[in-house]
């Protein structure tokens, strides 16, 4: 089953409720070794927003840590008040995500596309959004079309047992 680590992040500002959900956004950190809690104080002190942009984050072991959870997040612009922002942690350009990772974005996705409805083409990285083709976000070693595929694979499988 799904477990979310909550976080004990201080966050500087109230959050904002989510106008809906029609897409999840994958992203990678682009940094190697970046925790949670580095994204956190990342956002907070660098880019001046009021805690983790991300809505779930992904630890190298696979564990899910709770972002902004189910509110509105800061991690693509334009799209944060109807998706949820889902970033694993690494450097995809360079590095693959590990086992852990994939497993628990599989879950992690298919968890929220039965809640709200949402297939597998509604699952989208960074870079394929409009607007958005300067980012290689999540990574250029992470294929989206073979992480549809795989949770194709999971809703057939569902759907038969
Ligand atoms: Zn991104």
């Amino acid at each position: 089953m799904i477990r979310f680590e909550p976080n004990n992040f201080h966050f500087n500002e109230p959050f904002e409720e989510l106008e809906k959900i029609e897409k999840l956004i994958i992203h990678h950190t682009s940094r190697v070794n970046f925790s949670a809690l580095d994204t956190h104080h990342f956002h907070q002190k660098e880019r001046g927003w009021s805690g983790i942009g991300y809505n779930y984050f992904i630890e190298k072991d696979g564990s899910i840590i709770e972002g902004r959870g189910l509110h509105v997040g800061a991690h693509t612009y334009g799209y944060n008040r109807k998706t949820l922002g889902i970033c694993a942690t690494g450097d995809f350009d360079i590095e693959h995500p590990t086992g852990a990772q994939i497993q628990s974005l599989i879950d992690i996705c298919h968890y929220f596309m039965e809640q709200y409805q949402l297939q597998p083409k509604d699952v989208v990285g960074h870079r394929e959004l409009d607007g958005f083709d300067y980012t290689t976000c999540p990574g250029k070693l992470f294929d989206m079309n073979e992480f549809r595929t795989m949770l194709e694979n999971i809703q057939v499988g569902v759907s038969k047992a």
